[in-house]
């Protein structure tokens, strides 16, 4: 029987997870807090005990180079994603050492260039690689992340993260304000490191990162917690 897309089941040959119906791009996003990192940890533990193998990658995680790390106090080591890492050629090389790839964990993928997007795009379309990408949809000023627009734009399947973090008020926390020196910022880089450890303050400025429902977002109203420090991260 040839295949068919009408036909899902019909590609699935037993025995051979790579002779599927091809590889899929997976966007899962959310405003930080939201838990997309324990998500990517329980999707690659979910696929690895079905006997598949795969890479988790990672960049700028809080707990450094090389780390994916989650706030609830998982974590696993990570190839660290730097701005001119080709992921195709990182996988093909593990293919070329007979190490099996069959899915990537791309956590904090709005920080990675949309070129490395294009290389997802790549992977899944020419390789068969399923892409589960986790990361920000938006900056501190609202605006996309150029990697997650490409995301948008490009991948199978684009959901948002469910597990609901609240703003002060109550309301849904949908954004990631930047607030430098106890104030919201409305302007300057679009990624800008905060202050993960308050007991360690060596930053000339103090950046720190918190999430607030869309009318504080535009007001500026950081709530009766901004004075106490808090919620301490980067996006
Ligand atoms: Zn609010």
């Amino acid at each position: 029987m040839t295949p068919t897309d009408s036909d899902p089941d019909s590609c699935v040959a037993a025995g051979d997870s790579r002779l599927r119906r091809g590889g899929s791009l997976k966007f899962f996003y959310g405003p930080m807090d939201c838990g997309k990192s324990t998500l990517a940890l329980q999707m690659d533990y979910n696929h690895a005990r079905q006997g598949r193998h795969g890479l988790v990658l990672t960049t700028i995680d809080r707990a450094g180079p090389g780390r994916l790390s989650t706030r609830i106090g998982l974590g696993k080591e990570a190839v660290e994603v730097d701005t001119g890492l080709d992921l195709r050629l990182l996988v093909r090389d593990r293919w070329a050492r007979g190490i099996r790839v069959d899915y990537l964990i791309c956590d904090e993928a709005s920080f990675y260039t949309v070129a490395q997007i294009e290389q997802l795009a790549d992977l899944v379309d020419t390789s068969d690689v399923d892409v589960y990408a986790f990361g920000l949809a938006t900056d501190f000023r609202t605006s996309l992340f150029p990697a997650a627009q490409r995301l948008f734009e490009l991948a199978d399947e684009v959901t948002r993260v469910q597990v609901e973090v609240l703003c002060w008020c109550g309301r849904p926390g949908l954004l990631n304000a930047r607030i430098v020196d106890g104030a919201i910022a409305r302007e300057g880089d679009q990624v800008v490191i905060g202050d993960t450890d308050d007991s360690d303050d060596d930053t000339p400025a103090d950046v720190r990162y918190q999430v607030l429902c869309r009318r504080h977002h535009r007001t500026g109203d950081l709530g009766p917690a901004a004075r106490t420090g808090g919620q301490l991260r980067l996006v």
